[in-house]
Formats: C-alpha cells, structure tokens, sequence
C-alpha cells in the first residue's frame, strides 16, 4: 500500500467519511469492506457537512467535484486517500448525474447511495443488492484514487457504470489486468 509519510509514523491508507445525511452503518460497511478488497488499513473519518456551495437548487442535486473539495480540504495529513459517502444525489457536468467521482491526485473520491436503491426506480427495496452496489461503487472509485482507469472488461470493477446494470454486471472483482496494475502500484495484496 502507498502510505504517506506524515513524520510521526502513524498512517491510514484509506479513510471512509460519512458526508451529509447518510447512515453511518453504510460507512462501517463499506470501510470493512475495503479493508478486505485491497488488503490495508481502513479508518472511519468525522461526519462532514454537505456543503452548502454544492448545491444545485434548480437541479436538485450536488457537484460532486465540490464535495471532493471539502474532503481534500479536512484530509488528515496521515491518510493516503479518503472516500467520502453521501447520500444526495451528485451531478457532474456534462453528466446528469454520478454515482461518484475521484481525483487521483488529490487522493480523494466520493460516493452517493442514492441512486443505488432499488426504491429510486420505484422497485420494492432490496438490501442485499444495495449493499452490493455500494461495495461495487466504493471499490471503483478507491481503484481510480489509487491510479486505476477505466477497464474494458465489462465484468471488472473497473468497467465504466453508465447505468446501474453496468454496476449489478461487474460486481467487486478486478480483472486480471487491473490485479496486475494494482500490484504494480504497491497497493494491492490479492
Ligand atoms: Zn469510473
Ligand atoms: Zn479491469
């Protein structure tokens, strides 16, 4: 894993922050859930305000790319990458709307759950699939934070979600390419 140095020794390679109105058990899931895929130190980050220069009144919906800011912003100088989780619905323009967007360089991503919900379609709830969903979502954009693109295989983590059947199709697995390229980048025990 890439770990920053911060001089005192102590690091977290992935931080997961609750942004918003969002049900804490979803980050407890989801920072277990990481810890598992890439194999490294996970820790649960102090609830953030939505802030209030994201939203778009007329559309409904926030830039996810101010949400990004706000989390580089409170990004403790002992965590390599941060992901933050919300559940407003995000915009990233030219898109209508995201399930989540990351920035490599600054070494923060961030996730909505909204649209994740069978209920946001009008279908009866499905807790397992949500779960699924979200794990499918947290691990794409932590990938992209690591240095990840997207994947061609339409069955890898990686694959690009336009809808949400690309996420049901690809599941939380990389491909092997992609498990190579991330143990290049020294972050992934398989
Ligand atoms: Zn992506
Ligand atoms: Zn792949």
């Amino acid at each position: 894993m890439v770990k920053r140095d911060d001089g005192n020794g102590a690091s977290t390679d992935i931080m997961v922050v609750p942004v918003g109105t969002v049900d804490n058990e979803v980050a407890v899931e989801l920072a277990a859930a990481l810890a598992e895929v890439f194999n490294c130190r996970v820790e649960r980050g102090e609830r953030l305000t939505l802030p209030a220069r994201a939203l778009n009144h007329a559309r409904g919906q926030y830039l996810s790319s101010a949400i990004l800011a706000v989390l580089q912003q409170n990004k403790p100088g002992n965590v390599s990458h941060v992901l933050g989780v919300t559940d407003c619905d995000l915009y990233l323009p030219p898109l209508n709307f995201a399930f989540g967007e990351a920035d490599h360089k600054g070494g923060v991503a961030v996730i909505s759950v909204t649209r994740l919900r069978e209920e946001f379609y009008g279908h009866p709830g499905n807790d397992q699939l949500f779960r699924r969903r979200i794990i499918t979502e947290g691990v794409h954009e932590v990938g992209h934070v690591l240095g990840l693109e997207h994947c061609p295989d339409p069955h890898c983590v990686m694959h690009f979600s336009n809808t949400l059947a690309d996420t049901d199709r690809k599941g939380t697995d990389f491909c092997a390419n992609c498990r190579k390229e991330l143990r290049y980048l020294a972050c992934f025990t398989p």
